[in-house]
């Protein structure tokens, strides 16, 4: 009994800190913008880019991650940096990411958040994908990531949905997003605002929207990442 006992203190004392929600879970966390083809979006008055906004909320997020855990590998190291999608795709999948996630800002007539996943193969620079293994892994994350970042907002911004990549510009004329026909990984778009909407220029402009759109990005990831297991 006393030998058990000692024993089980001596595991106590060796035992590693306590593991956050993330150990073991590696995310490729991309910044959208500049890509090949676009400079992404802005505000209405010109004041404030869909690029800086995303790369912003990604310097916010990472911390918090890495605070639980995750191993980050960021698809870009300044805002600035021009990076295609392509390669954005092929650093995801060389980290071997468990999610990529992509942040982006929309500009449309409707307010709010969505989530885009590939839904279907599409080809882009003669190349078809993603795999149908990466369309239903993604489409999986979608639905575990999307409602738990609505539910962290918690009222802050209107609820879009989940939409397939198909539903974008791009995603329409390629069948998928050329970041999605690339990837190996499961991947998501969060376009987290729509830029040339008052209500939500207002809340991403302020730091404090910036910083609480990362927290809950972070619980949708937590989310995705408890269920996968
Ligand atoms: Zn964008």
């Amino acid at each position: 009994m006393r030998a058990s006992l000692a024993l089980l203190l001596l595991l106590f004392a060796i035992a590693p800190a306590r593991s956050g929600a993330l150990t073991g879970f590696t995310i490729c966390l991309d910044p959208g913008h500049t890509s090949e083809t676009s400079a992404g979006t802005a505000s209405r008055d010109g004041s404030l880019t869909e690029r800086h906004v995303n790369w912003v909320v990604a310097r916010d997020l990472k911390p918090l991650l890495e605070a639980e855990g995750a191993r980050v590998v960021m698809t870009k190291i300044s805002e600035d940096e021009v990076v295609t999608n392509r390669r954005r795709a092929e650093i995801a999948n060389a980290a071997h990411a468990d999610l990529f996630l992509r942040l982006h800002c929309d500009a449309a007539s409707r307010s709010g958040l969505a989530t885009f996943y590939p839904d279907r193969q599409g080809r882009a620079h003669g190349h078809v994908g993603p795999s149908s293994a990466v369309i239903a892994a993604s489409r999986r994350a979608a639905r575990l990531f999307h409602p738990a970042v609505i539910a962290a907002l918690d009222g802050a911004l209107t609820d879009r949905g989940i939409k397939g990549d198909s539903a974008t510009g791009v995603g329409g004329r390629q069948g998928a997003l050329t970041g999605s026909i690339f990837s190996r990984v499961p991947a998501l778009t969060v376009e987290m605002v729509v830029l040339t909407e008052s209500h939500d220029y207002r809340f991403i402009r302020a730091p404090a929207g910036q910083r609480k759109m990362a927290r809950a990005l972070l619980v949708g990831v937590e989310a995705y990442a408890r269920a996968k297991g």
